[in-house]
């Protein structure tokens, strides 16, 4: 699978709890109905603001190898590197909701309107995100419509920046996969312009092999330990 995915934006709007959980409220809170109200109005302007795009291509496990070394600077050990060499099929993604709702938090932050240009920064990056997951489902459906997916397939992508693989992996990701032609590029920080986009690998094989213990050098100082959440969900 290679090209330019294109989304709508309502299919990438977050949940209420997604927005409200990056602001640290736990799903479920009660919250004053201007909360609400926030939330609300910063998913309205997603959907009217976002411009879902993305690129993916698949790549062979050799090929991936230089990618993953990058510039010399992941941990010695980790889990994307335990998992890939086991993958049935490996593909580069990049994904993002375009320039205008970085836009439209600046403009708020600009206004002195604290409150909603911190809560539409929660509800893009969460937006953010859930773009990611389609894209990994759009892999996994044409996986399946080769032939290529079975009971026991687990499909999940990795990041640069994220569990040991350092963020300068960017460097070769984007060289392998050209956002640029999403209107995406890379900084010399190598983080992403914009800002909201998520890049990765997505690793389809046995669902197994993404059962990673949260054991790595690096695992101490993980705050969220997502890594298991993301694998009890691929099991569900
Ligand atoms: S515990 Fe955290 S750092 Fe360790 S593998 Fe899981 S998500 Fe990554």
């Amino acid at each position: 699978m290679t090209g330019i995915l294109q989304f709508m934006p309502a299919e990438v709007l977050p949940s209420r709890d997604a927005v409200l959980e990056n602001q640290g409220i736990a799903p479920g809170t009660v919250v004053t109905k201007e909360i609400d109200a926030l939330c609300r109005t910063a998913i309205d302007v997603l959907e009217a603001t976002a411009v879902p795009v993305g690129v993916m291509e698949e790549i062979s496990e050799d090929d991936f190898r230089g990618i993953y070394d990058g510039e010399g600077r992941n941990e010695p050990r980790t889990p994307v590197a335990d998992v890939y060499m086991q993958a049935d099929h490996l593909a580069l993604f990049a994904v993002t909701l375009g320039k205008q709702p970085e836009a439209e938090i600046a403009k708020r932050f600009q206004s002195n309107d604290f409150a909603l240009a911190s809560m539409l920064d929660a509800a893009a990056s969460a937006a953010a995100d859930r773009l990611a997951g389609l894209a990994e489902h759009r892999y996994e459906r044409n996986l399946r419509e080769r032939g290529c997916v079975t009971e026991t397939t687990g499909v999940l992508r990795y990041s640069p920046g994220y569990c040991g693989w350092d963020i300068s992996g960017q460097k070769r990701l984007f060289a392998f996969v050209h956002p640029d032609r999403i209107g995406l590029i890379l900084r010399d920080s190598f983080l992403m312009e914009p800002l909201k986009s998520v890049s990765g690998l997505i690793i389809a094989g046995l669902r197994n092999i993404h059962d990673r213990p949260d054991t790595y050098p690096f695992c101490d100082r993980c705050e969220t330990h997502g890594c298991r959440k993301r694998f009890r969900a691929l099991t569900k």
